[in-house]
């Protein structure tokens, strides 16, 4: 059973999601050649704390950080360090949970560093298209398999890698709820209704759909070193459009 949450949960997920979007907004600023993952995790807990929301990933699982930072061929979770400094060409993958009246908002996004490859843009730009790709397919009476296949469809036209092992979730009181999404058709016939909120998140990658996870047990990277893209929002699905409620409210 799929929780569909309650006009009260959305209102309240829907201000967890204001202050993810706040961070990212911070996040957004802050990239730039010279700065440490580190100090990107610290701004990114003093926006979460200034707003009087808790940092969902910190202690999930024994994560040590408030934010994800995956660099380059990191794909997710990347554990932020002082001894990880940003240079120009990189790109960033920055996921961030803020849980506030005991409801979670979960969003991440690519950032680039200065001037990046084209490569790279492209990159970019057809993961964040695939995000979108599959937000629309968010409506009361499609199957996940819709969301699934529009974000595949996207990545097989640009030929990028998809991540297999990894993908989108309910969310809400906690946050991985019921159901896992994947990122390309498994034939998941579960109805989408009014209320529910899934947390829609293509990982897509330069070259193969392979990853490794390092010792640390946390950093996911691509098995061939190509870089990696991650784009992620809140979704809620109501009678009408889609609702992303990792947005800056107005
Ligand atoms: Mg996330
Ligand atoms: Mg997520």
């Amino acid at each position: 059973m799929i929780n569909r949450k309650s006009k009260d949960e959305i209102k309240r997920m829907r201000h967890a999601g204001h202050i993810v979007a706040l961070v990212h907004q911070a996040m957004k600023k802050a990239v730039e050649p010279g700065i440490s993952t580190l100090e990107l995790d610290d701004i990114a807990y003093r926006v979460i704390k200034e707003n009087r929301a808790i940092p969902t990933f910190k202690g999930y699982n024994g994560f040590p950080a408030s934010i994800c930072t995956s660099v380059n061929e990191q794909v997710v979770h990347g554990i932020p360090s002082k001894d990880v400094i940003l240079k120009a060409g990189d790109i960033i993958a920055i996921d961030v949970g803020a849980t506030y009246g005991g409801m979670v908002g979960d969003s991440a996004w690519s950032y680039a560093v200065g001037n990046i490859s084209e490569e790279k843009q492209r990159l970019m730009r057809t993961t964040e298209e695939s995000l979108m790709a599959g937000i629309a397919q968010m409506r009361d009476g499609n199957v996940l398999d819709d969301i699934s296949g529009a974000i595949e469809d996207v990545a097989n036209r640009e030929n990028l890698g998809i991540v297999r092992h990894y993908g989108g979730h309910g969310v809400g009181h906690v946050m991985h709820e019921d159901p896992f999404l994947f990122n390309y058709r498994v034939g998941d016939n579960t109805k989408i209704k009014t209320g529910m909120v899934i947390a829609i998140e293509p990982m897509l990658n330069l070259g193969c759909d392979d990853v490794v996870v390092a010792p640390d047990n946390w950093t996911v990277s691509t098995k061939d070193g190509a870089a990696s893209a991650h784009f992620e929002h809140t979704v809620l699905c109501t009678d009408g459009e889609p609702v992303m409620l990792t947005t800056l409210m107005e």
